[in-house]
């Protein structure tokens, strides 16, 4: 298995100006999809008959765009998929992402988002690489509901050496994201504020979004944030956190200071006015909005064009951003591409 030490710093080449959408919004936050392949099939994203659908690029490919982002003021990098770690070149990729260097010169701020199936045996080695933070999707804290949702069995034993081999490797925050289906997992909500107090883990609660492939989401089935803290409050009192307006979640803990729970509420509390994000997907395509209805070909722009060329078509495509999402309105569209083929 690679691993990746003392690496170089490559000071990003200022492509001025700094990414900014034409509602206001500083673009700083990059979500990379590096494959759309994925180990799991979880009932509330994927129909659990089709595979991957979308191309995955070379990593040095990624890596230009990443530079190039760089340049345009992006400090944070998000690795997703699909199932990230399902390439054998992540660590490699972290690797030399951890060399780039934002605009003020400070090294990008590297997560990965991962449902954790491989982590106990990368955890440590991405660590080393460079990797900051990582965030590990689990929708239940009891091994049974846990393979009826993943569609995997045994996965539940997995997942948890991965979240605990995260945190000895020091990766800090270790992020648990759950996402609620009323009828189906919403009874794991207690366990999953108990489980964030003995594990030492942020769990943060994501509101379901029609992102799916099998069309299941209705606004019934969607567990608001309004229900979360007063199903956890009952069981013990939550204190809100001070939060920063762009980040996603409303974050939580108890009178004791033990356990941070976060909500991330973008059916109930809608925080687009905030997004700083922009997402490429494992085909390279630009998507600049979870709900876009058109995808923006990065990856055809890179390979015919300098880095000069490339900023200028990203900063043309981040000024058609959209304003906001339009979840449950009358006349809403869905998406050309559902979350596993985006990245989340
Ligand atoms: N395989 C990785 C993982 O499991 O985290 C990365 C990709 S996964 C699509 C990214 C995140 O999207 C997961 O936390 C998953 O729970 C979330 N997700 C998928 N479909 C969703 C939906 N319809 N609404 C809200 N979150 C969703």
């Amino acid at each position: 298995m690679a691993t990746v030490t003392n690496p170089v710093p490559e000071q990003a080449r200022p492509l001025f100006p700094r990414l900014m959408d034409k509602h206001g919004r500083a673009i700083t936050d990059l979500r990379i999809s590096i494959t759309d392949r994925c180990n799991y099939k979880c009932v509330y994203c994927r129909t659990g008959n089709q595979g991957a659908i979308y191309a995955e690029l070379p990593l040095a490919e990624y890596l230009r765009m990443a530079r190039v982002f760089a340049g345009l003021g992006i400090e944070k990098v998000r690795i997703t998929g699909g199932e990230p770690l399902l390439r054998h070149d992540v660590v490699e990729f972290v690797g030399q992402l951890s060399r780039v260097r934002t605009l003020e010169g400070e090294p990008l701020d590297l997560a990965i988002t991962t449902n954790g199936h491989l982590l106990a045996e990368l955890a440590q080695p991405l660590k080393q690489a460079g990797l900051r933070r990582v965030t590990v999707s689990m929708d239940a804290v009891d091994a049974q509901r846990f393979s009826r949702i993943t569609r995997v069995p045994n996965g539940f034993e997995a997942v948890q050496a991965g979240i605990r081999a995260a945190k000895r490797a020091g990766l800090d925050p270790v992020k648990i994201n759950c996402v609620l289906l009323r009828g189906f997992n919403d009874d794991q909500i207690v366990e999953f504020a108990r489980f964030a107090r003995e594990e030492s883990v942020v769990v943060r609660f994501i509101e379901f979004m029609p992102l799916e492939e099998d069309r299941v989401w209705s606004p019934e089935i969607v567990v608001t944030l309004d229900e979360i803290v007063k199903a956890i409050s009952a069981w013990k009192p939550l204190v809100e956190l001070p939060h920063a307006p762009s980040e996603t979640a409303r974050r939580y803990t108890f009178a004791d200071g033990i356990g941070e729970i976060g909500i991330i509420a973008p059916v109930s509390h809608p925080f687009c006015g905030h997004c700083s994000r922009v997402r490429v997907t494992s085909d390279g395509k630009i998507r600049t909005c979870l709900f876009s209805v058109f995808d923006h070909d990065l990856a055809g722009v890179m390979r015919r064009s300098s880095d000069q060329q490339m900023a200028e078509y990203i900063r043309g495509v981040i000024n058609k951003k959209e304003a906001r999402h339009h979840i449950g309105e009358p006349g809403f569209q869905a998406p050309s591409r559902t979350m596993v083929h985006i990245g989340g």
